[in-house]
């Protein structure tokens, strides 16, 4: 059969409507509302703000029994109308997330096996590593081509990776350490 290019979307367009009805040619869409609204009944809804960037989403967070069951987007929030993007769709997977690690993991370099170490001693290490690799590697003032020497305040012996679990805080004061630091490699997970 040879479709023309208006044909093939008439038949992509009929297509859709198809699944959109459903395979055995019922409308569902009543049947999903009723059971997302079963889930939710009885559920405690406060209002929130995704964490995770700066477009602001707002959330309606649901929960019952001190358990948070639902988050989706607000559909009173200004500039989203109720969407929400995959990642902040997600954030119920802060709170509820069995593959979520909750203790902190060291691996000693040259090792092969990770650790269960208390969080105050990774506090600690990560801390004294920074000051010691700040105290040892912190360059100060640099030569030009010229050999006019300037003052650049540079630390390139750390490298800083943000993580898209960040939220905005997070991030804000990694910044800033950073910055504080003098640390030039200041890279973000989304980027690389
Ligand atoms: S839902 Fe997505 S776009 Fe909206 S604030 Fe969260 S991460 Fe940003």
């Amino acid at each position: 059969m040879s479709l023309s290019r208006r044909d093939f979307l008439k038949f992509g367009t009929a297509t859709t409507t198809g699944v959109a009805v459903g395979a055995n040619g019922l409308d569902l869409t009543p049947v999903e509302a009723v059971a997302t609204s079963l889930r939710i009944k009885e559920a405690k809804v406060v209002r929130g703000v995704c964490p995770y960037c700066a477009v602001g989403c707002g959330q309606l967070i649901y929960a019952k029994d001190d358990k948070i069951i639902d988050i989706e987007g607000d559909p009173d929030t200004p500039h989203t109308l109720g969407r929400l993007c995959p990642k902040g769709a997600a954030t119920i997977q802060l709170s509820n997330n069995p593959l979520r690690p909750t203790k902190a993991l060291y691996r000693a370099p040259g090792s092969d096996k990770w650790e269960e170490k208390p969080l105050e001693w990774m506090y600690e290490q990560v801390a004294k590593r920074y000051y010691d690799a700040r105290e040892k590697y912190f360059i100060e003032k640099e030569k030009t081509k010229e050999g006019q020497e300037v003052l650049v305040n540079r630390l390139e012996a750390i490298a800083s990776l943000g993580s898209a679990c960040s939220d905005n805080e997070e991030c804000y004061l990694l910044s800033k350490l950073n910055r504080t630091f003098g640390i030039v490699y200041h890279e973000h997970q989304a980027r690389v």
